[in-house]
């Protein structure tokens, strides 16, 4: 794979076909070389560096270029205005945990509309042609640069511009940057000459481009990505549908219109307001405006240590570097504080939960910095408080956050609750290694086991710390290829299990040992947790049935069948029907979890068998024997409304904006249709596995356990139909036998039980104590 450094090598070789565009010949902007960056860009003025932050200051603040002042408010109606009346359609926001393609968090604008086909490719969901939209992203790649750089968030709003281009409909780079161009000039009031377009490219998840940034007085406002190839720079061709993709930043263009030392002054509103008068934080306004200005030079991205770029802009103040530290520190402290707070109020809105799960990790790092911080400067500030005054700001253009208030604090809560918790280990954990330095695997290892970040121990780590403890634990059991059967040279298999189909006809199309490929068949394979069909293949007894690629193999306990062969086939029907209400009983407990616990659970795993079913849902803490018995009655009641559960196969994109991403309750589906599973009212999934028809069939639902099985995952396992019942009679039956030997009534059974384990500790007092005396 190219680097982009590389791909533009490539594209400088011919400039005018990747950047020119009809609007640069059209106002006579020339292309000129930065001295001092070396990076090449378009500008009318005759300039010989560049606009980017590395080569200027941050000219607006103090004197913004733009007609007036705005709030973010504001900024996005004047934006979402220009592009509707130039025939976008503006969408609403996506949620900022992603669901619908294997990435944690929505990290850009265009991710919203990322899919995977069934090859595993990128593949595109779009609702309108040509739209707008302000999308909040997350990304956790720049924290240590939050609060110092004036413009780095871990949730900030991207401005989405994104057309695909078949040469019919949408368009292309000529009118992509003549908009874009327009906004800023026409819209904000900018002059044309404070304008630089510089050329970049972009490449990743299969596909790669040009792209041309523009730059206003320091900063980067937006960046217009071409995507025309697909593939990479050794192998690629052209896309029949080219994509532009321009992001601007939100929190930017409203900066750049109110000129205030930082980007976070600007977008926070009341909320920063309320955190320094809750803290009383003191500063030198105008030290740290001479600073704020050529902040824009802390990027971590280019300069690895951020002492050596602290000592660099300390030396223009006439500062050390250690002075600089200690008076922006305070100020880095209050933007990171609301800067985080904000990222886990919208995380936790779209289901996000901090834990030590997945992307679970990155909102509990932000959490605990925001928490650090608080303590380091021993403020009287709470993060819950932070978090409703962001709230009631957002609210007018979110309202769903509003509606996710109660939750937001509840999960903070508990969260907060769990770092204070660790915090009086820390200082044990210190004394125990007395004064020794630690390896980053203890460090690693400490976190795992006891979820002390290096932070709390005052230690400053690598900045990809975090994303190697992630890793850990994203490497998840692959299920090995049972058998190195070829099954390339045969067609997808048929299939009947979704007719309700037990008896069948099919053609034995291949033959390997004992492994039979039919040219149909009505045994479901084990997928999506739910464990494979049992039965009969030409009265040869069917041990496992499992999918390779698109083809359905069976494994039988013996085999003497040839290829070509017609077979007469029969599921087991007990089993069938069993696995079935075990499936059907998991939707509705993942549906009455949610109703019960909140919008935070999420099916993380789930498997159903012939003996029972469990499922994995994402929950901050174990449940309560209450908790438990109010999804068990839930659940129960659901089953005795006799609610329908409705199949149908519906297009992605249709699904995804009738019912949501909830859909994806099992993590991500590629593919162009999705079979919806739907129980009216209550829940909705995209599901692959075997239904009954009516909630009414499931009989009864018995939760046998939950269990905590990581930091913010519970298991719930349980049993339905008649399995529950023979269950509950065998506890019945236990339960009598126990009445008996006590020689109580069933019903007294817990008092005498409690009883008997209170005499039993006090024997053991009395045998420990005798012990000692001895
Ligand atoms: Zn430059
Ligand atoms: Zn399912």
């Amino acid at each position: 794979m190219a680097t982009k450094k590389e791909l533009i090598q490539e594209f400088q070789k011919n400039p005018d076909r990747y950047w020119k565009v009809k609007l640069f010949d059209e106002l006579g902007f020339k292309r000129r070389q930065c001295k001092n960056c070396g990076k090449f860009f378009w500008s009318l003025k005759d300039q010989d560096t560049c606009n980017d932050s590395t080569c200027r200051s941050y000219d607006f603040i103090g004197n913004p270029p733009t007609k007036k002042p705005l709030d973010i408010f504001q900024t996005w109606k004047k934006i979402q205005k220009f592009f509707e009346d130039n025939g976008h359609t503006a969408l609403n926001r996506y949620p900022t945990v992603c669901r619908w393609y294997p990435l944690y968090f929505t990290i850009a604008g265009i991710v919203n509309f990322y899919r995977v086909d069934e090859e595993g490719n990128l593949d595109w969901e779009v609702p309108a042609n040509p739209s707008i939209l302000v999308q909040p992203c997350l990304r956790f790649n720049d924290i240590p640069n939050v609060g110092l750089n004036s413009k780095s968030f871990t949730c900030f709003g991207m401005i989405q511009q994104t057309s695909f281009f078949n040469g019919k409909q949408g368009y292309w780079k000529d009118k992509c940057i003549e908009l874009d161009f327009n906004l800023l000039t026409k819209v904000f009031g900018i002059k044309p000459e404070e304008i630089n377009f510089i050329e970049d490219a972009w490449i990743g998840y299969g596909a790669f481009g040009s792209s041309l940034e523009y730059h206003v007085q320091g900063i980067e406002l937006g960046n217009a990505v071409f995507t025309e190839f697909a593939g990479n720079l050794e192998n690629y061709r052209e896309m029949k549908e080219k994509v532009i993709d321009m992001g601007a930043g939100w929190e930017r263009f409203t900066w750049i219109t109110q000129g205030t030392p930082t980007s976070y002054d600007a977008v926070f509103g009341p909320v920063l307001e309320k955190i320094k008068k809750a803290c009383g934080i003191k500063y030198d306004k105008k030290f740290f405006l001479k600073y704020a200005k050529i902040s824009g030079k802390v990027n971590l991205d280019e300069y690895a240590d951020l002492k050596v770029v602290l000592e660099k802009i300390a030396s223009q103040l006439g500062i050390s570097g250690e002075e600089l530290k200690k008076n922006i520190e305070p100020l880095q402290a209050l933007y990171s504080i609301a800067d985080h707070t904000r990222a886990l109020v919208f995380a936790i809105a779209d289901g996000g939960l901090p834990s030590n799960v997945a992307g679970g990790y990155n909102l509990r790092v932000i959490l605990r910095r925001a928490l650090s911080f608080i303590d380091k400067f021993n403020w009287n500030l709470k993060i819950e408080d932070v978090a409703d005054w962001h709230i009631n700001y957002l609210k007018k253009m979110f309202p769903e956050l509003e509606e996710r208030r109660k939750e937001i604090e509840e999960v903070l809560q508990a969260e907060i609750n769990k770092y204070k918790n660790t915090k009086e280990r820390v200082n044990r954990i210190i004394q125990s290694f007395s004064g020794r330095k630690l390896s980053e695997e203890e460090l690693i290892t400490l976190y795992d086991s006891e979820g002390v970040t290096p932070e709390q121990l005052g230690i400053e780590v690598e900045s990809d710390f975090y994303s190697k403890v992630t890793e850990r634990h994203m490497v998840e059991k692959k299920e090995e290829e049972k058998i190195l059967l070829d099954v390339s040279d045969l067609p997808k298999t048929k299939i009947l299990y979704y007719d309700d189909v037990l008896k069948f006809k099919a053609k034995v199309l291949k033959v390997s040992g004992n492994f039979v490929v039919l040219d149909q068949t009505a045994f479901y394979p084990t997928s999506g947790g739910q464990e494979h069909d049992t039965g009969h293949i030409a009265g040869l007894r069917v041990v496992d049935v499992f999918k390779l690629h698109s083809v359905i193999v069976h494994q039988l306990e013996s085999c003497n069948l040839k290829e070509g062969q017609f077979v007469d086939c029969e599921v087991d029907k007990k089993r069938r029907e069993i696995l079935k209400r075990h499936h059907d009983a998991i939707h509705i407990i993942s549906g009455a979890a949610r109703k019960i616990l909140g919008f935070h659970v999420h099916q993380h795993g789930a498997e159903k068998t012939e003996e029972k079913a469990r499922i994995d849902i994402t929950h901050f803490e174990s449940l309560s024997e209450e908790e438990e018995e109010k999804i068990e009655n839930l659940a129960n009641k659901i089953v005795e409304k006799g609610l329908p559960i409705k199949k149908y196969v519906m297009k992605r994109g249709e699904a995804e904006r009738k019912y949501g991403f909830g859909i994806y309750a099992g993590g991500y589906i590629p593919s162009k249709v999705l079979r919806i599973v739907e129980i009216p009212g209550f829940d909705v999934e995209a599901c692959g596995g075997l239904h009954g028809n009516n909630t009414k069939d499931v009989g009864f639902i018995k939760i046998l356990k939950t269990k905590r099985i990581a930091d913010g995952l519970v298991r719930i396992e349980i049993k339905a139909g008649e399995v529950a019942l023979e269950y509950m009679k065998e506890k019945e039956k236990i339960l009598k036998e126990v009445a008996e030997k006590l020689g109580v009534k069933e019903e007294k059974v817990p008092e005498a039980v409690k009883k008997l384990f209170e005499d039993w500790k006090q024997k053991r007092k009395q045998l420990k104590k005798m012990g000692r005396k001895e």
